[in-house]
């Protein structure tokens, strides 16, 4: 259990300048804890603070990512409102997230999605991939043929960046909710999809687990075997709260 894990923050659309000390305190717990060395720490923060984090902060332990790319497939041009990957890599910005479901629901279809990965990792960005079912097709027991479609789709024209890739599990009907699955589902789940990565496109995966995870869960989360982490959205807005998920989980 106590291999690399990620503890990545999606701050969604919160955050002001301010904010950003909240980051610099968690920086600041890991440079301590020398046991956490092998922990990654990502937060994905809005494109109005990014910049600001990237070159004002001077973080040693927690790395600073994106909650989305432009899928267009040039750098610059005539795309208003869009921030091209070729953008952030000019801010030595590592890593985002796509695929969110609050992106999908506002029009994202997999054909982009699957775009936005090719941009990203061509510009040296790493992608945590969000993929998830909703209600109606969990209580169909339909989740893994949703998830499945949803990797299908955005991994075949990727195959050769799939080593850039994260996956973070992410059940719509968990997001901001406070439910969970349970954790026999989950380890059959992560076992269910870890297998298909391996058997269609060859990889051993990075999946990670994403949904209400916070500090009165994380003692029951953790027992996921085969989970390499965790994608955090409303715990990561407060340092507190972050500390204490990755201070339960390493006890
Ligand atoms: C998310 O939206 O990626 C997420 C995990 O949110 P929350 O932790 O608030 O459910």
């Amino acid at each position: 259990m106590h291999s690399k894990k990620y503890f990545i923050a999606n701050w969604k659309m919160n955050g002001l300048k301010g904010d950003l000390n909240q980051i610099s305190i968690i920086d600041n717990f890991l440079k301590k804890k020398n046991k956490l060395s092998a922990l990654n720490c990502i937060f994905c923060i809005p494109y109005t603070i990014l910049g600001l984090a990237l070159i004002n902060l001077k973080l040693k332990k927690v790395k600073i990512g994106a909650q989305d790319v432009s899928n267009e497939a040039f750098d610059f041009g005539p795309s208003t409102g869009q921030i091209s990957s070729k953008m952030l890599k000019d801010l030595n910005c590592k890593f985002t997230i796509l695929g969110h479901s609050e992106k999908r629901f506002n029009g994202d279809t997999e054909h982009q999605i699957s775009q936005k990965i090719g941009m990203a990792v061509k510009n040296n960005i790493k992608v945590i991939l969000c993929v998830g079912e909703n209600l109606k097709d969990y209580k169909k027991k339909k989740s893994f043929y949703k998830v499945k479609k949803q990797l299908q789709l955005s991994l075949k024209k990727n195959k050769k960046y799939l080593k850039n890739i994260i996956f973070a599990y992410e059940p719509i009907w968990s997001i901001g909710t406070g439910i969970i699955p349970e954790n026999s589902y989950l380890n059959n789940f992560f076992l269910k999809i870890k297998k298909y990565l391996k058997n269609e496109f060859k990889i051993k995966a990075t999946v990670i687990y994403g949904g209400s995870v916070s500090p009165k869960n994380i003692n029951e989360l953790k027992n996921i075997d085969l989970c390499d982490g965790f994608l955090i959205g409303g715990a990561s807005l407060k340092h507190k709260n972050f500390i204490d998920i990755i201070k339960k989980y390493y006890n």
